[in-house]
């Protein structure tokens, strides 16, 4: 993957002038590439002196599958009509940097030094046309020796990666969302138009099949690597061994689709003994999304954190309160990913109070510390709004030896009433997807690319100003 960087300028300099800003935008690239930091790497595909160069350029960008956006720059003036047609076709993600080759205005500037560098000129006229032609577009000015402006590039170049992803996201349903429950719903076709997610279902009997098919040997190699990774704290060894079974067959079904991202639900289990656990962590930590009580949109949403930023992340569910220190303690039926385990998992078998089911094995730890987000995706009704709460991750405030689940704990940004009140009012979900790698900023980035409304709750949020956002953005979006 890839992103493609244009520079623009004219035919009036003349060849002196253009060969300049071409090397000059090399050393940019360059250093962009070598020395930034960034996930992934910039090609130059050259000056733009002229329409039908730039819109050949933006139609390359949007059929070469390896791309994944587009950085313009204009080191001098660009006319910009001659962007608009290139710009119209353009099928992926666009950052206008802003920037300028010299970080200082030289001692003896004259008008040919002046002319060269203008690109507080040239860039406005490139503002100007986005504007224009109401493009969503991220905007990043400053020096592009800058960390400040690296940060910005990369967090935006984390955000096509997820967008790309997204428009690939195949995702495997065993069986139907939970009985009577609203929020893990949504129109799957809208959601297919709207972020490329092709969500089918498939049967839980084929998933029995495949468990009943896996061979004693791949159990065993299976084993083997649990007795290396994590504490076997049980003795039912038998309850382990079938979620080893569970593990192998839904990677293979997976596999056989190409879907990076499952669902199932505890109320459609078919010819299993047991609700996936164990298995469903260790394929989440492989990097496959996944949502419990069949909630694709989150299931899509956790695949997305995953493959936007490699920091750990999970399916994840608000359960429980600490209103004395303003805390919530998450966690799920049995589905945390042990990716963002503070401490070495440990193996254990409890019973489960719903299901009708064997009980069932799975990993028990407590959640890493440090800033985190966790994003939930809602369908609003003929469109989609992500929902998006700052946060740091605390260690659990008690050892909680009863508690038979892996677990984190969090403090919401400002504070958890008033997160709590923003959360509501917005219509977030109790699952999420949460990422200690991926921000706001970040999903922001994501959200505006495919083209929905991204709430923010975090430092300075205060509901009553949220509540009239929320009012507008409805207007806003349900014309779109
Ligand atoms: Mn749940």
């Amino acid at each position: 993957m890839y992103f493609t960087f244009l520079t623009g300028s004219q035919h009036l300099y003349g060849p002196e002038t253009l060969a300049q800003v071409e090397a000059n935008s090399r050393e940019i690239v360059g250093f962009l590439n070598e020395k930034a930091g960034l996930p992934f790497p910039i090609e130059f595909r050259g000056v733009m002196t002229g329409p039908e160069a730039i819109t050949a350029a933006m139609k390359q960008a949007s059929f070469e599958d390896g791309c994944a956006g587009v950085i313009t720059f204009c080191h001098t003036f660009s006319p910009s009509k001659m962007w608009m047609n290139g710009l119209r076709l353009l099928q992926k993600p666009w950052l206008h940097l802003h920037t300028q080759y010299g970080m200082e205005i030289p001692d003896g500037i004259d008008m040919d030094f002046m002319n060269l560098h203008q690109s507080a000129h040239g860039d406005r006229e490139h503002g100007y046309i986005g504007a224009f032609l109401r493009l969503p577009r991220r905007v990043v000015a400053g020096h592009w020796t800058t960390p400040a402006v690296h940060e910005k590039v990369a967090k935006w170049m984390q955000a096509c990666a997820g967008a790309a992803f997204s428009k690939t996201l195949k995702i495997m349903r065993f069986g139907d969302n939970m009985r009577e429950v609203a929020v893990t719903e949504g129109n799957k076709t809208a959601a297919q138009e709207q972020f490329g997610w092709a969500v089918n279902t498939f049967p839980v009997g084929d998933l029995a099949q495949a468990v009943n098919a896996v061979t004693d040997a791949q159990v065993k190699e299976i084993m083997d690597e649990y007795h290396e990774r994590y504490t076997i704290n049980t003795d039912d060894t038998a309850s382990v061994e079938y979620q080893a079974r569970l593990e192998i067959a839904m990677l293979g079904l997976l596999q056989r689709e190409k879907c990076g991202a499952f669902t199932n639900t505890f109320e459609d289990l078919h010819g299993l003994r047991q609700l996936p656990g164990l298995a469903t962590q260790r394929l989440m930590a492989r990097g496959y999304g996944y949502g419990g009580e069949g909630d694709w949109k989150t299931s899509a949403m956790t695949a997305i954190l995953k493959h936007m930023h490699p920091a750990p992340a999970s399916f994840m569910e608000d359960y429980t309160y600490d209103f004395a220190q303003g805390l919530v303690l998450g966690a799920h039926m049995l589905e945390v990913c042990p990716s963002i385990a503070a401490d070495k998992p440990r193996i254990e078998v409890h019973p489960l109070s719903i299901g009708g089911k064997e009980p069932p094995a799975r990993l028990v730890f407590a959640g890493r510390q440090g800033p985190a987000v966790c994003a939930s995706m809602v369908d609003m009704g003929g469109r989609f709004r992500l929902i998006v709460q700052e946060m740091e991750c605390v260690p659990p405030t008690k050892p909680m030896p009863q508690l038979p689940v892996a677990r984190t704990m969090w403090k919401p940004l400002p504070c958890l009433e008033t997160a709590a009140e923003c959360w509501i009012l917005a219509g977030g979900a109790h699952h999420t997807a949460l990422s200690y790698g991926v921000d706001y900023t970040t999903l922001n980035d994501w959200a505006r690319i495919m083209g929905v409304e991204c709430v923010r709750i975090g430092a300075g949020t205060e509901p009553a100003a949220l509540e009239r956002e929320l009012m507008v953005s409805d207007m806003i979006w349900g014309r779109k």
